[in-house]
């Protein structure tokens, strides 16, 4: 595997893409072609956004929607709370439910590309590949009137022509460095504790926390993610009153030199 500075080298967002140890680690074992392919903080296909070296700032970010009932429920917790988070939406869906989407928009938060139809993108076609990204553009720009700036593959599953799309598209890739499952029946409960011991974890080693949650599903409208609604809603109680503060990857993107 190649050597971390190797890696940093090759970013153009060396600040904000960090590649600790244990991401090394596990690369060994799942050896190159597929850790570069699926590993969310994997650089080798080139530069990603993940966390920067602010390990008191947290983004929320959340995968799959606009979704019935999850999303209007988490614009209103977002609300209370005034923090802004960003949302990454799967176009065909934004088709599908267009008030919930601009009721994101309108509430100030940050709204990122997800695919049309969430495919897993390293095994299609170049074709369609560029067709699921400039889909999902036109969905979001048509319905909000925005332009879009972020992109995450869905399942963070990607080769060196889904990044150069991206890019081609003026979209930079967003992973993450905190995943819970929440896509899995659980409970709040659940959900914080893991929250938490990854926060605990990025600022250890000095990091920002990308936070990955659901708000819907990419099987179908509906799914219920309210577990995830709940946990976003004690995450957000427990940092009232601290040093945290709330951002976007937009924020992080804006900072890098
Ligand atoms: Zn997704």
């Amino acid at each position: 595997m190649p050597h971390p500075t190797s890696i940093a080298a090759t970013s153009l967002l060396t600040t904000a893409a960090i590649v600790s140890a244990t991401t090394l680690g596990t690369a060994a074992v799942l050896g190159g072609a597929t850790y570069a392919a699926l590993w969310p903080q994997s650089q080798i296909f080139g530069p990603v956004l993940v966390a920067p070296r602010r390990p008191k700032e947290i983004a929320l970010t959340y995968d799959d929607g606009p979704n019935d009932v999850a999303t209007e429920r988490l614009l209103e917790v977002l609300a209370r709370y005034d923090v802004r988070a960003t949302f990454f939406m799967i176009g065909r869906y934004v088709r599908q439910r267009p008030k919930i989407a601009r009721a994101v928009a309108a509430a100030g938060h940050v709204i990122g590309n997800h695919t049309q139809d969430h495919p897993w993108l390293p095994w299609q076609t170049a074709t369609r590949i560029r067709q699921q990204l400039t889909d999902c553009n036109a969905a979001l720009e048509d319905t909000l009137g925005i332009p879009i700036r972020l992109f995450r593959p869905p399942h963070g599953a990607r080769r060196p022509y889904v990044l150069r799309v991206a890019r081609d598209l003026g979209l930079t890739t967003v992973q993450w460095n905190i995943i819970v499952s929440d896509w899995l029946p659980t409970t709040p409960e659940t959900l914080l504790d893991r929250l938490q011991r990854g926060i605990g974890k990025n600022r250890q080693q000095g990091l920002a926390s990308n936070i990955v949650l659901h708000d819907g599903g990419d099987k179908a409208l509906g799914q219920p993610r309210i577990p995830t609604v709940e946990a976003t809603q004690k995450l957000l109680e427990l940092c009232k009153a601290t040093s945290t503060k709330f951002v976007t990857p937009l924020d992080w993107l804006d900072a890098t030199p």
